[in-house]
């Protein structure tokens, strides 16, 4: 196995000694403090008590007191060292029960909080469990050798049987079956695959023997590096969380000196030592920030493993809490909105050429191209048995089209931008026939030379079925401003931008890629925005935007690395329901500070003005930060 992966697994089983090393603990805390108040109600002598109480302040305030002086060490106080500093303050009173009853529910809140922190991890962890650790390699000779994943090399096959796991990333070299990729994409459905097309480790062959080349090592393979983005995520703090680790560091002096403080004026007004000793300390323990602390990580770790899940990858905290709050959201036509599988459906001649003279022209310059429009011209040219020609000089112009030089003459392919750099125009009649074509809301690629207009090659490309939904339901979530981005054409783009329900002001078209970073720029300005693209010419404006989405990126390197968001399907439900989820993530964040922060209010005022005893401050304290913790929980079982 990989080293990220390895390293979180010995992470989380580390993490689980120690849980499980803290309720030991707990246990021997509790059964301390029982004893203690058996002895004390049966009078036994007063060295039992004193020795069973002990031994409670042993177990419960070991674990600790290791951690304050780990803290200590870095010259700054956690809320461990508050805890203790109280627990001693009460026994110094002759409350030992007291303190034992803090030591017990202190160590079982941290001992539960420990566990449903390490959930959060586990869910991830339980992705990794997915990639089979050995493939069968083909030999020359048709054998097979079984070779662990992390031995394979690029460029080998493996054979991978009905029903078993994909254990690398790889292109199909023979067979045809239906891949269930819902571990790696959160569809449900499987899709079909066949020669050519790309599988992924970890999702699962269903009914065919497929023969798969590797074009991933182990450690490169997508679900290897969602694994490490994941980890990487729930490492980084998010705003919210920033401040409640800076509030929990400043909070933890306050609190110290404002407990010395209060003692000064309990003692100036008039009460005995010991009780204000005693109210002291209570104050102490009730006015610690625990529950505000681990009140927004509780939220995040759980909504960036949940959304993991069902395939939507978080980059961290932030984004999770930006992409709730965005009040406008910014699509890439081609390959976004629309399925980006483009098929000629027209070839036109617009001059003395033959439609099949124009064809090959075109698929001559578009075999140098990855574009969809050009995918399409290619494959279609192979359907029609068009051989194709040399080419020199091929220069690909983004946003525009792509020129080369073909037996000596300059040859063009693009829309009417590229059109405009050569003297050539569209006569009154072609330009009726493109724009009836556009209407239609079909790409339609000019083919030219330097000196005339050949004939132009009608593009179609269909609404993703998952649209209109998602649209549908983002403006039911909130979202107050769409808007289409595409480079193609004005007519076209107002086309499809009707077919999902968007209003003409929100269709933008014939775009450079640099216009549509400075549109999503201008947007920015207006609030937190989420650009959605497929990474294709797109990556500028996926930085540009406060948070970038990249969708079916089951691969793709650049999209994964520029977006803030990426979705490992094509399905545009994801999104919304991903969106849906970091709105409550950002809800839940909002109800935990809230809480935390009043529930401490009112213990700090009952203490101060009233007579809290002791272990009910404590039980409202530590019941307090299982609250939210619970409450931050509820995004990881939470069905997106
Ligand atoms: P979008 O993803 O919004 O379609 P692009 O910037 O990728 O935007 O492309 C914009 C337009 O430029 C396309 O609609 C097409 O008209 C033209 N174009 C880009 N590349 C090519 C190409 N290789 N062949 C023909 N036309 C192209
Ligand atoms: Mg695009």
């Amino acid at each position: 196995m990989d080293t990220i992966a390895q390293k979180m697994l010995d992470e989380i089983e580390e993490e689980r000694l120690e849980v499980r090393r803290n309720a030991v603990l707990t246990g021997i805390t509790l059964i301390g403090l029982l004893t203690g108040v058996f002895f004390q109600f049966t009078h036994a002598p007063s060295l039992y008590v004193t020795i069973a109480f002990a031994i409670a302040f042993l177990a419960g305030g070991v674990p600790a007191t290791i951690e304050a002086i780990k803290t200590l060490k870095e010259k700054s106080l956690d809320i461990n060292f508050l805890m203790i500093f109280a627990a001693l303050a009460a026994a110094g009173v002759g409350e030992a029960r007291d303190g034992a009853i803090l030591l017990f529910l202190f160590s079982l809140a941290s001992t539960l909080e420990g566990y449903a922190m390490g959930n959060t991890k586990r869910a991830v962890a339980a992705l990794m469990k997915l990639r089979p650790d050995e493939a069968n390699v083909l030999n020359a000779d048709g054998s097979t050798t079984r070779v662990p994943v992390e031995e394979l090399t690029i460029g080998q096959v493996v054979l991978v049987r009905a029903g078993e796991r994909l254990p690398v990333d790889g292109i199909i070299e023979s067979g045809i079956g239906a891949i269930d990729q819902s571990t790696i994409t959160g569809e449900s459905i499987p899709v079909d695959k066949e020669v050519g097309d790309e599988v992924f480790a970890g999702t699962v062959n269903q009914n065919a023997v497929l023969t798969v080349r590797i074009t991933k090592t182990a450690g490169q393979s997508t679900i290897a590096r969602m694994i490490q983005l994941v980890t990487e995520a729930q490492e980084t703090n998010s705003p919210s969380e920033r401040f409640s680790e800076w509030f929990g560091e400043r909070y933890t002096y306050i609190v110290l000196f404002g407990s010395f403080f209060a003692l000064g004026v309990f003692i100036l007004i008039g009460f005995p030592l010991h009780i204000a000793l005693y109210k002291a300390a209570t104050l102490l323990v009730v006015a610690s920030p625990c529950a505000i602390v681990i009140s927004v990580p509780a939220a995040v770790l759980s909504a960036i493993a949940s959304a993991a899940r069902s395939g939507a990858l978080f980059k961290g905290g932030a984004a999770l809490e930006d992409f709730g709050s965005i009040t406008a959201i910014a699509f890439d036509k081609t390959g976004t909105l629309t399925n980006g599988k483009m098929k000629v459906v027209d070839v036109l001649t617009l001059s003395d050429s033959s439609s099949s003279e124009v064809l090959a022209l075109a698929a001559a310059l578009e075999t140098h191209s990855d574009h969809p429009v050009a995918k399409s011209i290619q494959l279609y040219a192979q359907q029609s048995s068009i051989a194709i020609v040399d080419v020199s000089g091929i220069e690909a112009i983004p946003g525009k089209g792509i020129k080369g030089i073909v037996a000596g003459t300059k040859y063009w392919a693009g829309n009417r931008k590229l059109m405009r750099e050569y003297s050539s125009l569209l006569s009154e009649a072609d330009e009726q026939i493109l724009q009836a074509l556009e209407d239609e809301g079909k790409t339609t690629v000019i083919i030219g030379s330097d000196v005339t207009i050949l004939g132009v090659i009608a593009v179609a490309d269909t609404v993703r079925d998952s649209a209109v939904a998602a649209i549908t339901a983002l403006r039911k979530q909130g979202v107050k401003k769409f808007m289409m981005l595409t480079g193609d054409s004005k007519r076209v783009a107002l086309a499809i931008g009707a077919t999902l329900g968007l209003k003409p002001e929100e269709i933008h078209g014939e775009l450079l890629p640099e216009d549509k970073v400075r549109l999503v720029e201008e947007l920015t300005r207006s609030g937190t925005i989420a650009f959605v693209g497929d990474g294709i010419n797109d990556a500028a404006a996926l930085v540009k935007a406060q948070v970038g989405v990249a969708m079916g990126v089951g691969g793709s390197d650049v999209a994964l690395e520029a977006a803030d968001v990426a979705l490992l399907s094509d399905d545009l439900t994801v999104l919304a329901r991903t969106h849906a989820l970091s709105k409550q993530a950002n809800l839940i964040i909002k109800q935990n500070l809230i809480f935390a922060i009043g529930i401490m209010g009112v213990m700090v005022c009952v203490t101060i003005f009233g007579n809290l005893p002791l272990p009910l401050g404590v039980i409202g304290h530590e019941g307090g930060t299982l609250l939210v913790v619970g409450n931050g929980l509820r995004m990881l079982f939470r069905k997106t």
